[in-house]
Parts: structure tokens; C-alpha cells; sequence
């Protein structure tokens, strides 16, 4: 199954993406994850994308298109996958559609995570992320047992530098002109699926397994 996560920072994308692809058994592709990967190793992708992200900006289209293609190519990708955060603006879309469709495939559901605004800050301000393997928790909503430490496998937690006040701002603004016309994009394709991803994070994971199970084909 190849499916797309889409909505606003904060929506929630990363938290579901873990609980979906495992249940799935495909591999969660993030693009965030896979940027802050190379920049905390110093890598050359790293550096190319580095101030973008601090901005809140995104990466150019030809960064990320590549490294979503090559990423695509492994081989725990081609009987399906789980993109979170990709694409995020229409050129992306088209690019992928396109990719996909060179390799005789297309994508099964784009799945939309529906938050308001005021959720979406109070997600943000309180989100850290384990150093070690990725975990995403909230001081609030979801806090580890231990401060500042993850319970999954005892790295440390910390706060993304673009997870600030002001960055957060101009994320949504990026996602409202950018990323958001995306949904009658999919819409348009018959592809589109929105959940309520209020509440629970295990009730939002049911409400999104029972979204996919409708469109398996
Ligand atoms: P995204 O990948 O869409 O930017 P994340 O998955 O990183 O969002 O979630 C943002 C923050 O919100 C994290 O701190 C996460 O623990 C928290 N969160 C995710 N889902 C929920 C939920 N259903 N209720 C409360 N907090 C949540
Ligand atoms: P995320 O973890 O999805 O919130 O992404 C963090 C940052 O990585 C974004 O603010 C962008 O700077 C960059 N990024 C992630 N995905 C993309 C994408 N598809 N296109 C461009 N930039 C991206």
C-alpha cells in the first residue's frame, strides 16, 4: 500500500506514521527525519538543507525530490510505503505522481490529519524527540515516565530548534500557501480521505486504520 500523511506541523504525521506503517508492515518514509538525520551527522544534504529548516522554510524542490527518489528505490519500499511530510507543495505532487507512474505504480490514499490551529501550537510548544531513535513525545499530552528521557530506549529527549515560537509561526504560513493546496489536489484524484485527529493518539491510529482498510485494493 503506497499512502501519503498530509496536515499541518504538529498534526500529528510523525506520532500516526509509527503506529501505521508498523501495523501495515511498510517502511514510515519522513522526509523531516531523514533531513535532521543528515543534518546532525554534517552531511552534504545536511548542509544544503540546514537553513531552510531552521527558517521553517522548505528545502528547495530539487533536494528533496532526489532524496525522496532514491529513498523510494531501496528495496523495503517497493511493495509499498508511508510518506510523512512529502509531498508538501504541488511541484512535489506532480514530481511524484510522475515518478511513480514511470515505475508502474501510483498512490493508493492520501490521508489528511484534521487539527485546528490552537491544537496545532499547543502540540508544538510541549513536542520533544528522542535524540536516539526518533520517539516523538509531548511534555503534556504524552510524557515519558523519566524527564527528558525516552522510555523506549533511554536516549535523550530534546526540543527541535524549529519547534520556537516565531519558526512555528512561519511554518503554518508555509503550510497554508504551500502545503494545503494539496488537499483539493487529492481531492480532485478521488484519492483524499480526512480524519478528525483530535483526542487519543491511539483513537486517531483506529480512525486512520479504518480510513486504509476502506481503500485497499
Ligand atoms: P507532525 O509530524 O505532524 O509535525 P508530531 O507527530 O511530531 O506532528 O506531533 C506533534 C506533537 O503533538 C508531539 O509532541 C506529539 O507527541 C503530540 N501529539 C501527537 N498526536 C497527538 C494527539 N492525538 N493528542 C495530543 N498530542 C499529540
Ligand atoms: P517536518 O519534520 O516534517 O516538520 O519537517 C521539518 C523541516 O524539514 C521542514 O520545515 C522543511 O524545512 C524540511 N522538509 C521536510 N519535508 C520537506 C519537503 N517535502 N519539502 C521541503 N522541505 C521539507
Amino acid at each position: 500500500m503506497r499512502v501519503v500523511l498530509v496536515g499541518p506541523p504538529g498534526a500529528g504525521k510523525g506520532t500516526q506514521a509509527q503506529f501505521i506503517a508498523s501495523h501495515l508492515a511498510i517502511p514510515k518514509v519522513s522526509t523531516g527525519d531523514i533531513f535532521r538525520y543528515n543534518v546532525s551527522a554534517g552531511t552534504g544534504l545536511g548542509r544544503q538543507a540546514k537553513a531552510f529548516m531552521d527558517r521553517g522554510d522548505l528545502v528547495p524542490d530539487e533536494v528533496t525530490v532526489a532524496m525522496v527518489a532514491s529513498r523510494l528505490q531501496e528495496d523495503d519500499s517497493l511493495s509499498g510505503f508511508l510518506l510523512d511530510g512529502f509531498p508538501r507543495n504541488l511541484p512535489q505532487a506532480e514530481t511524484l505522481k510522475k515518478m511513480l507512474a514511470d515505475w508502474g505504480i501510483r498512490l493508493d490514499l492520501v490521508l489528511e490529519l484534521v487539527v485546528d490551529h490552537d491544537e496545532v501550537i499547543r502540540r508544538l510548544s510541549g513536542r520533544r524527540t528522542c535524540r536516539k531513535c526518533g520517539r516523538v513525545w509531548h511534555v503534556a499530552f504524552d510524557p515519558p515516565s523519566v524527564t527528558g528521557k525516552c522510555d523506549e530506549c533511554g536516549g535523550e529527549l530534546f526540543q527541535r530548534d524549529d519547534d520556537r515560537e516565531e519558526t512555528i509561526r512561519h511554518r503554518l504560513e508555509v503550510y497554508e500557501q504551500q502545503t494545503q493546496p494539496l488537499i483539493s489536489y487529492y481531492a480532485d484524484e478521488g484519492i483524499l480521505l480526512g480524519i478528525d485527529a483530535t483526542g487519543p493518539v491511539e483513537d486517531v491510529t483506529e480512525r486512520a486504520l479504518v480510513a486504509l482498510r476502506r481503500f485497499i485494493r
